[in-house]
């Protein structure tokens, strides 16, 4: 975190692209000021007295948006293990290391869905107060799941609804910005499987309630078709992985606006690890039955046009978190355009997250999350890799201007 950073900066020279899925532009520079953008202007037209950042030969973006992390996992082959075995302080000092891994990787603002001992709240409000470097955080404290289901070893175990209601109200009262559920079995967890729904439909419907009395969002880990269903039939802002959607669910998904966080990468980084790398073996063999349906799930929302974020699940094994770049590249792998996956990471992630009057684009009066890159994203999508610049809240984070261009 660099204290000299000027008060009015100038990022000149550079390609912007805006975040709202349109082409990159050329002859304009962006006005930062108090921490936020003031202005894209002309270039040549520069206000006197400012500080001028020449970014030639680079492309400027809104910082990233990881709608999917946990801050507690370290991306061990076998990262609850390791939560486990952890004192809760080692975790904190640990989450605190990643955030700042993340946020120099250019994502700048980060959904942490699951953790413990309230370390992802920790470190949302050490970052807030200039203590530390890191995204903004947006934490959910514990997720809440059924007895024995997936997510347990961390979770909050909850049964029935009046049980659940209580689970949430515990994570609200801890200063949860989300609440996550877990509808639905999962990869991670031995004995339970993705297929299998998990909380009921009424235990979802009265978590959504009391997240909504609340004013918060919700985010379902729902990899079962019934799971799914309920979760949107209950009006859940996110389903994350949504391994078994349908197309009567996506439909449903699209007009009402609920989006799909895909998580691609995390299945992948088990099956290339495999056992080899130490994985337990039931999470390799679950993420193999998958991997195809996965997929297949994501062109299908792709098609019907329901709304996609990006979200690595970044802490699941061989996960890292920082780079949202893997994911990414999936998603473009599986027929996404690099611009829309672009968008998927900042303007339509900052909708899903009720944050779109403050981040997630290039425009006037938003926070100054900017990140620069060398390259052409817009085409290339592997560019976002090599940053060279992020700002986070008009504050310099990372600094690599001098490096070979
Ligand atoms: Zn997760």
């Amino acid at each position: 975190m660099t204290d000299a950073t000027p008060e009015r900066l100038i990022l000149s020279g550079a390609r912007l692209i805006y975040g709202t899925g349109a082409r990159a532009v050329t002859e304009r520079a962006v006005v930062v000021e108090g921490g936020r953008i003031g202005a894209v202007i002309p270039e040549g037209r520069h206000p006197a007295g400012a500080t001028v950042l020449r970014l030639d030969g680079l492309t400027l973006l809104p910082g990233l948006i990881n709608c999917h992390v946990h801050l507690c996992l370290g991306a061990e082959a076998d990262p609850v293990r390791a939560l486990a075995e952890d004192a809760p302080a080692t975790t904190a000092i640990k989450a605190v290391v990643r955030a700042r891994q993340t946020v120099e990787a250019g994502v700048t603002t980060v959904r942490d869905l699951g953790g413990r001992d309230g370390v992802a709240l920790a470190v949302r409000d050490a970052v807030r107060a200039g203590l530390i470097p890191g995204p903004r955080v947006l934490a959910a404290a514990r997720g809440v799941c059924m007895t024995g289901g997936h997510g347990w070893r961390f979770g909050r175990e909850a049964d029935g609804p009046d049980d659940v209601r209580r689970a949430v109200r515990e994570q609200l009262k801890a200063g949860a910005d989300v609440i996550k559920l877990f509808a639905t079995g999962g990869v991670m967890t031995p004995g339970v499987e993705p297929g299998s729904p998990q909380l009921t439909p009424e235990e979802i419907r009265a978590a959504i309630e009391e997240a909504k009395k609340a004013g918060r969002r919700t985010a379902a880990h729902a990899q079962a078709e019934a799971g799914i269903a309920a979760c949107v039939d209950a009006g859940i802002t996110t389903i994350e992985h949504g391994i078994f959607l349908t197309e009567a669910i996506a439909s449903k998904m699209a007009r009402e606006g609920i989006a799909l966080v895909p998580t691609l990468v995390a299945p992948e980084a088990i099956i290339a690890g495999g056992i080899a790398a130490g994985i337990p073996e039931f999470a390799v063999r679950k993420s193999e039955a998958v991997r195809g349906r996965h997929v297949e799930s994501f062109q299908l929302a792709l098609r019907l046009g329901v709304p996609v974020a990006a979200g690595t699940d970044a802490g699941t094994p061989l996960n890292p978190h920082g780079s949202i770049v893997p994911e990414l590249a999936l998603m473009v792998k599986a027929g996404m355009a690099p611009l829309a996956a672009i968008s998927a990471a900042t303007s339509v992630a900052a909708r899903v997250l009720g944050l779109e009057a403050e981040i997630g684009r290039i425009a006037p009066g938003l926070a100054a999350d900017l990140v620069a890159v060398a390259g052409t994203p817009g085409e290339q999508i592997g560019a976002l890799a090599d940053v060279r610049l992020v700002l986070a809240g008009g504050r310099v984070v990372l600094d690599r201007l001098g490096a070979a261009r």
